[in-house]
């Protein structure tokens, strides 16, 4: 079959990847002609775990090909996916679709015939009528099918949840579209992947309805981890104690510093912003927002009651800068919010992470970049864990307190128990849970 994809970002790129790897013939468009030309060498612009393997194997097998021609890919597919950002629109937070219907607009003057049209980008309800809407004027006379097919995929964790999602969404009006969907997704339907079928709005709503509701979900489990605090209970036992519980579910219920990354925070705006416009307000979701953006500063302050009197003349070591382990995807990390507090109370700050720094970089300035966990631990007054890489998770604790000024750990993902960390000669401060309360029984 052949597949075109517009956009070739970390959805776009993963997709394409992915469909070829299943043996369809994929074009991959994008308007970045660098990033094209690196692509066309093998060379992937993003840090996600077996990308490019996957990437190159598919080049060589010639089954996936890369271009800066919207129109030559679009001409000859028989399936064209929308995989274009969407980011929040300056000023009022609605999702920014500017490049979505850019892309219709170019799918339409390219098309010679037939066409099924896929939105895999995340886009509010109702979008999927004005990309049919523009398509139509563009291209008269031509028979235009559009479907919703949201994308699922955690980066760091991109190709495995491709190749085996926990389910297709498919929001699709027409059989001639159902056909071809089934078609493209043949590979995962025979690996027994259900295929959910709905109308086109169900599947635009869905998506926001899931990332809403995994949000609700950590920051639920944050402001547990707060009651846990001041009472003297421990959250890592509390979120076991609910997880278990079948109808609740252990994932997502890690007391941290805060969502942050390239959706929840963009996509539960949006979405409070369609429920504003449709009078259909969304009083839990408003609630998540508003708490998780006032934890990530609280997660500075926290940091700074730990650095104790006159943090001005005080060094901190922020390790792990990426809003979770395994990207190198720096779009809203808690990090930047958590070393803007720093900073803005006078600390100084050295920061390591394994794939972030370059991206980083620009978005901290003043801040000490390090080649690793020891050489930014030194001679600080506090090493503060923030994303909770592997090579974060057995550092040599008894190392890092001999090279600090004043050794002390604040550990936002609650990796190490403290115990151990004050054993190394640490003193301890985690997320909803202190040393009296651990039973010890991680
Ligand atoms: P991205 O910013 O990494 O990539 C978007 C790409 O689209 C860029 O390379 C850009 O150059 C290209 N582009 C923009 N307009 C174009 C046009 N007219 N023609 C050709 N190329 C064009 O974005 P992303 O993270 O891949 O996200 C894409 C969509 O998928 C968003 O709607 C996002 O919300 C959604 N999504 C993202 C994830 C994720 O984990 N990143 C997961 C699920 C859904």
């Amino acid at each position: 079959m052949h597949i075109a994809i517009i956009g070739t970002g970390y959805v776009g790129l993963v997709s394409g990847a992915c469909f070829s790897d299943f043996g369809h013939d994929v074009v991959c468009a994008d308007k970045d002609g660098a990033k094209i030309d690196a692509l066309r060498q093998g060379s992937v612009p993003i840090y996600e775990p077996g990308l490019e393997d996957l990437v190159r194997r598919n080049l060589g097998g010639r089954r996936l090909t890369f271009t800066t021609d919207v129109a030559a890919a679009v001409r000859g597919a028989e399936a064209i996916f929308i995989a274009v950002g969407t980011p929040s629109r300056r000023g009022d937070g609605h999702a920014d679709l500017t490049h979505v219907f850019a892309a219709a607009a170019e799918i339409g003057e390219a098309l010679t015939g037939p066409a099924v049209v896929v939105t895999k980008s995340t886009v509010p309800v109702g979008t999927g009528d004005e990309v049919e809407r523009i398509i139509r004027e563009v291209a008269p006379g031509i028979e235009v099918f559009v479907v919703s097919n949201p994308e699922f995929l955690r980066e760091g964790a991109a190709i495995e949840d491709f190749k085996r999602p926990d389910r297709i969404v498919l929001g699709a009006e027409d059989e001639r579209a159902v056909e071809v969907m089934r078609e493209v997704y043949r590979p995962l339907y025979l690996n027994r992947a259900p295929l959910l079928f709905t109308s086109r709005r169900t599947a635009e709503v869905t998506k926001y309805a899931a990332n809403a509701f995994l949000a609700t979900k950590v920051t639920f489990i944050n402001e547990i981890a707060d009651l846990c605090e001041a009472v003297g209970a421990d959250v890592q036992d509390v979120a076991r104690g609910i997880g278990l519980d079948n109808r609740i579910g252990s994932k997502f219920l890690h007391a941290g510093p805060g969502y942050g990354g390239s959706c929840f925070p963009k996509d539960t705006i949006a979405l409070l912003k369609t429920a504003q416009d449709y009078q259909a307000p969304l009083r839990i979701v408003e609630a998540v927002v508003q708490v998780n953006d006032s934890r990530k500063r609280a997660m500075g302050r926290k940091v700074i009651r730990a650095l104790g009197k006159e943090p001005r003349a005080k060094w901190a070591a922020v390790l792990g800068l990426t809003f979770k382990p395994n990207t190198d995807d720096m779009r809203d990390a808690p990090s930047i919010s958590i070393v803007q507090a720093l900073q803005d109370a006078g600390v100084k700050v050295r920061a390591f992470d394994p794939e972030g720094m370059e991206q980083a970089r620009p978005m901290m300035p003043g801040v000490d970049f390090c080649s690793s966990p020891y050489e930014a631990a030194e001679g600080t007054d506090a090493v503060v864990l923030v994303t909770e890489w592997d090579v974060l998770r057995a550092l040599d604790l008894g190392r890092i307190a001999r090279s600090m000024r004043s050794p002390v750990m604040v550990d936002l993902r609650n990796i190490y128990p403290p115990e151990e960390v004050e054993a190394a000669g640490l003193s301890w401060h985690g997320v909803g849970r202190s040393p009296r309360t651990v039973a010890g029984t991680d």
